[in-house]
């Protein structure tokens, strides 16, 4: 058991690594910016390969002084498994943010070149990862959703990660929380993020401003609906504007009803909720959904606890790095 790995967090705009230790610190966190053009594949690859043998060298290590490499990217992941659940390989190409990279090509370029185990995530599951790893002296069970542009979510089962048959378990945006509701990214109706999440809220409020509404939104987008930004549905809200307080009371509402049935479903020691969006209002958004939950789950979890994100940027590198200390 070696007490060191390497975390990858693939973002659009920076890809970030660091060295991640059983004690679930990052240790010489660094970033460079992700490859925005036409470069080469492979040259991205051993770039990213370089990066790794720097990093350790700086810190006085070799290869053969970490477990392996964990890298977390956007979207889901396709795996089969063994039959004690253990990965045997992924499947397809794993699109990433980066344009570049695939995701598999990765995985199988790094693993050439290091001999080492390469564990291939999406950034949620990193993210849910990163949250238990900071509190596994406690924690068996853990949720985390992250509401950003869209509602994304992790699980941790037992002191695993749940990634289901497809590797699209805890695809938590797309519960449905209005029948017939608004029409969703995924071309269904109703889907929590649709109502709640960055982009959904933006779309409800273009919407209203199409058929005819007046007040706040309208005037800060000076009428034209292409200019609302997520940031303007909660002015118009903290401003007193009534439309703005609709949309955003049927966007606590979905997530009331999100949380509480993931709460129900679960029964998971702790809740942690986080994303760009909820950090930002979040003293719009905590208090309901805790209220609601309080009053309205199953009386056995109503007392679960709901905390905010810690982890930060460096949340990816962590999660990532820490894949390989899971059982997985
Ligand atoms: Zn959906």
């Amino acid at each position: 058991m070696k007490e060191y790995a390497v975390g990858i967090d693939l973002g659009g705009t920076n890809i970030r690594m660091g060295i991640v230790n059983r004690s679930s610190h990052v240790i010489s966190p660094l970033s460079f910016s992700s490859p925005q053009g036409d470069e080469k594949e492979e040259e991205v690859y051993e770039n990213i390969y370089n990066h790794i043998i720097t990093l350790l060298e700086e810190n006085g290590l070799t290869l053969s002084d970490i477990e392996g490499i964990g890298i977390g990217l956007a979207n889901a992941i396709k795996r089969v498994r063994n039959l004690d659940g253990s990965i045997k390989k992924y499947l397809g190409i794993v699109k990433s943010n980066i344009k570049v990279i695939n995701g598999v090509n990765l995985l199988v370029y790094l693993r050439e070149r290091t001999g080492l185990k390469i564990l291939l995530e999406n950034d949620v599951n990193v993210g849910a990862v990163g949250e238990y790893i900071t509190r596994k002296d406690k924690v068996s069970n853990l949720v985390t959703v992250y509401m950003g542009t869209g509602i994304g979510g992790g699980v941790i089962i037992d002191r695993k990660l749940y990634f289901g048959s497809h590797g699209v378990a805890m695809e938590v945006g797309h519960i449905k929380v209005e029948y017939d509701g608004p029409l969703c990214v995924c071309g269904s109706r109703g889907c929590w993020e649709s109502i709640a999440g960055g982009a959904g809220l933006v779309n409800r409020a273009k919407e209203g401003i199409e058929s005819g509404e007046k007040g706040y939104i309208y005037k800060m987008c000076k009428g034209d609906p292409e200019k609302i930004t997520t940031k303007m549905v909660f002015d118009a809200k903290r401003a007193g504007d009534p439309f703005g307080e609709r949309l955003i009371e049927r966007a606590i509402n979905s997530s009331k009803m999100g949380i509480v049935s993931l709460i129900n479903l679960f029964d998971p020691d702790i809740v942690v909720l986080g994303g760009g969006l909820f950090h930002a209002q979040k003293d719009i958004l905590l208090a309901p959904i805790v209220n609601y939950v309080r009053e309205n789950a199953l009386s056995a979890v109503r007392n679960t606890p709901i905390e905010i994100s810690t982890l930060g940027k460096w949340g990816g590198v962590l999660g990532a790095g820490s894949l390989l200390f899971l059982d997985i």
